[in-house]
């Protein structure tokens, strides 16, 4: 409802919006800018630099000196450890206005942002920083007279492609692993929120960062994005967004220098109340993992099984839940939800409610927009959904619960596998056997035992099937920006 009011002032100042190329803040070589927008009424927050295919062959001429020739690979790894751990205690200090700007661009709540997000985004730098010098490789045991050792090395020019759903977050799953391990990056930010990286890429640079090593074109997709897919000197591609578009960026990747490809793709994560569950803890989480920024996760727990005997109770708490659910301005205190990231997701979260009426789900609460400006969406629960249908299958990306209706394990397993993605799930339920059945059953990346959203630094994260390739965070992080040499020498007196 306070979507009406008048859209509080952000306490922020917009101070970069140029293309990052060198360690210096240039106009794209076009002069062309493109608008980001305020979600919350649609009006123009700032003109930024639109980069295109020429922008990024500069950004990569320059990531590539740094790799090449640069201080980068060659410092010690304490010392680029030292620049992390530096950039983070930046970023710290300037957390509020990086949370006032992230709202701003993205709509999300600054709760969430400051209380979060950055605390979290702090933490993943400081969790690389104590990475970088503690990578190496192997001696191994070999048939015969050999002395044989492994070498973890960067891989070279890291091309990095990530979403508007969580700008910061996703610049600190992809740019740390990969500068930890020593290599250099070309970023592209959403077009929809490029703010916040040209500021921290500022921040980076008064920590230390050699000019080079990281570089951002700001710009659309098929222009920018598909110049890093598949340009010939970049050496690996980490890509997350839509599996439609994850496929087209594997593609140019395959057609151009087979560079390697980590993707983090969609999901349409179940979310699996048994029937001994606490109903009202269960109402709350699966709540909130789906309405958790506006809906706008790829792991969403959004379809709901709910065991028979506890549906009815379920469903009535749930859409008491979501009608509660308090929307409005984001930087409002207390708000839980505001606006969704830009017109072109909130037609299509509008076309996807209708579709489930159509199919005749049940609307129980919401439904429709709130307010008349910006892109605010009333929270909305269907029950009675059904495997096939549209709802339950394509991923929504927006504040959408599903909720449907199990009797047996063996039935809900299946029926939680049978779609195209596996990026998480969350099983709750008190009963240690039901909880390692599921979450040995499920194919999924992450399961969530009674808790969902977790996103420690040291926990991996990544899909199975169409929900992408690779792992994120955590060691496992460590692999996808390393290649590993192996050098063999005879041995003389062995
Ligand atoms: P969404 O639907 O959530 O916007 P996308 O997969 O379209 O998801 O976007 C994720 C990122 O991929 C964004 O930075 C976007 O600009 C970029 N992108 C979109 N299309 C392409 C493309 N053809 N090639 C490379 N990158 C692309």
């Amino acid at each position: 409802a306070a979507a009406a009011e008048e859209p509080i002032t952000p306490p922020v100042q917009i101070n970069y919006t140029k293309l990052l190329i060198n360690g210096q803040f240039v106009n794209s070589a076009s002069g062309k800018t493109f608008p980001t927008l305020d979600p919350r009424t649609g009006d123009v927050i700032a003109h930024v630099a639109e980069g295109d295919v020429e922008d990024v062959n500069r950004a990569v001429s320059a990531a590539r000196k740094a790799f090449d020739e640069g201080p980068w690979p060659k410092m010690t790894a304490y010392e680029r450890s030292r620049i992390l751990l530096r950039f983070a205690d930046l970023v710290e200090k300037h957390s509020d206005e990086l949370a006032a700007l992230e709202t701003w661009d993205n709509g999300k709540t600054y709760e969430q942002a400051a209380k979060g997000e950055l605390p979290l985004f702090v933490r993943l730098f400081h969790y690389y920083a104590g990475w970088a010098d503690k990578i190496h490789g192997l001696t191994v045991p070999a048939d015969g007279p050999y002395h044989v050792q492994t070498l973890h090395e960067p891989i070279g020019v890291a091309g990095q492609i990530v979403p508007w759903n969580f700008p910061l977050i996703m610049f600190a799953w992809k740019v740390g692993p990969a500068l930890a391990c020593g290599n250099t990056i070309v970023l592209k930010t959403a077009e929809q929120t490029p703010l916040t990286a040209l500021y921290v890429a500022k921040l980076f640079h008064e920590a230390g960062l050699p000019p080079g090593v990281l570089n951002i074109v700001s710009g659309f997709g098929p222009t920018v994005g598909a110049a890093i897919a598949s340009h010939m000197d970049v050496d690996k591609l980490a890509f997350t967004g839509s599996t439609a578009t994850g496929k087209v960026v594997l593609q140019l990747a395959a057609k151009s220098n087979l560079k390697s490809v980590t993707l983090e793709l969609g999901g349409k994560s179940p979310f699996i109340v048994c029937e001994d569950a606490d109903v009202d803890k269960a109402v709350e989480l699966a709540h909130s993992a789906l309405f958790f920024n506006q809906g706008q996760c790829c792991c969403a727990g959004s379809r709901t099984f709910v065991h028979e005997h506890i549906y009815d109770e379920f469903l009535e708490k749930s859409k008491a839940r979501a009608m509660r659910r308090i929307v409005g301005d984001p930087f409002k205190s207390g708000v839980e939800q505001g606006p969704q990231i830009d017109a072109v997701q909130f037609e299509k979260i509008l076309r996807y409610i209708r579709s489930g009426i159509e199919s005749k789900a049940t609307l129980e609460c919401g439904g429709g927009r709130l307010g008349s400006k910006g892109f605010y969406i009333q929270p909305t629960v269907f029950s009675n959904v059904q495997d096939d249908m549209l709802i339950a299958q394509d991923e929504i990306f927006g504040p959408v619960q599903s909720i449907l209706k199990f009797n047996d394990l063996r039935d809900v397993i299946k029926r939680a596998n049978a779609t195209q993605y596996g990026l998480a799930a969350g099983v709750f339920t008190n009963n240690v056997d039901t909880a390692n059945t599921l979450s040995r059953a499920l194919r999924a990346g992450t399961v969530w035992v009674n808790c969902f959203d977790v996103f420690d630094a040291a926990i991996p994260f990544g899909g199975y099937k169409m929900s992408g390739i690779g792992r994120e965070k955590g060691i496992y992080s460590l692999s996808n920006y390393l290649q590993v040499k192996a050098v063999v020498t005879p041995l003389k007196n062995p």
